[in-house]
């Protein structure tokens, strides 16, 4: 069965404001999910608190809204209760980099099979916008008395110092090309992380869409721009080449900065470790209705195979 992006839309009007960058990152989701055949049963949407961590409900997956920069522990469990799904995690600046920082910073060094987005429009939009961890020290936003006296953290620094193994930066109004880098998010095999940079229209006056489009390119322009490491011993070249594009000033890159899949996943890991049969035998998926439609029980997944 071939599935198209139409396939995975929940029937229910998104609550963002008009022109919110979340939109083009829902579409491309979808795009995404199709271009990917996903089954819906199988794959797993999971968000905080935002008006990104809205995003779930517009999907037809099964979607896990928890609490605010809790969404990677809610995923891994999840994810290693049943690894034959696909698990994904979604969620703005403010929850996965604030307040749910030290959940990334874990997940990177585990090497989890799975992806994290990042909706990053550098506000708190939900409470009205405030500065959020990743705002430039210097900036002035309308809904704040004084320019930000503190510094942004750069997410894909962070991501190449946890240990993820793909990298990777897109932009909500190029769906197109988002859509291409969440579906190779998904199939990277071990932690994938995405930033998307999705405007705010209503509080972040000043990185707006014409400030994003005066700045961005895609790494890909230049035919010699290769991320992808395959000897070991060029992973300390690919990381450095990578730090310099995402430290670039003035510019903004869109595409692939590192990807690495010959460090071995948690899952591997843990086969070699612990139980070699791990992936092989998952657990069959217990079914409940809630709301109507059917979910996944995850408290009984995780109940059963981890407890
Ligand atoms: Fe989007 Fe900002 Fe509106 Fe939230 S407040 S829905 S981030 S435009
Ligand atoms: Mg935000």
């Amino acid at each position: 069965m071939t599935r198209t992006p139409a396939d995975y839309r929940w029937p229910r009007a998104p609550e963002w404001c008009p022109g919110c960058g979340h939109f083009g990152v829902l579409q491309a989701v979808y795009n995404a999910f199709a271009e990917l055949d996903l089954d819906p049963a199988r794959v797993v949407l999971v968000s905080g608190i935002g008006c990104s961590s809205r995003l779930p409900h517009y999907v037809r997956a099964t979607s896990v809204h928890t609490i605010h920069g809790r969404a990677i522990p809610y995923a891994l469990g999840i994810k290693l209760a049943n690894p034959a799904l696909e698990v994904i995690v979604v969620g703005g600046d403010g929850d996965l980099v604030a307040i749910g920082g030290n959940h990334l910073l874990h997940l990177g060094r585990r090497n989890v099979d799975m992806a994290v987005i990042l909706m990053d429009n550098s506000v708190y939009g939900l409470t009205r916008g405030q500065a959020g961890p990743t705002l430039a020290a210097g900036v002035k936003l309308k809904a704040v008395p004084k320019a930000n006296p503190q510094s942004g953290v750069n997410p894909l620094l962070l991501a190449i110092a946890s240990g993820f193994t793909f990298v990777a930066r897109g932009y909500a109004f190029d769906v197109r090309h988002t859509s291409r880098l969440i579906a190779e998010a998904i199939k990277h095999r071990g932690s994938a992380f995405l930033q998307i940079l999705s405007p705010c229209v209503t509080y972040n006056n000043v990185m707006t869409r014409d400030w994003y489009e005066e700045r961005i390119y895609k790494l890909d322009e230049d035919p010699s721009w290769d991320p992808v490491v395959r000897r070991e011993e060029e992973a300390g070249e690919k990381i450095r080449r990578a730090l310099d594009k995402i430290v670039e000033v003035d510019k903004i890159p869109l595409g692939v900065f590192y990807k690495n899949e010959l460090v071995p996943t948690f899952e591997e890991r843990y086969e070699a470790t612990y139980d070699p049969t791990y992936r092989a035998n998952p657990p069959a998926l217990q079914r409940v209705e809630s709301g109507g439609r059917t979910v996944v029980d995850f408290e009984k997944l995780v109940a059963d195979r981890l407890l």
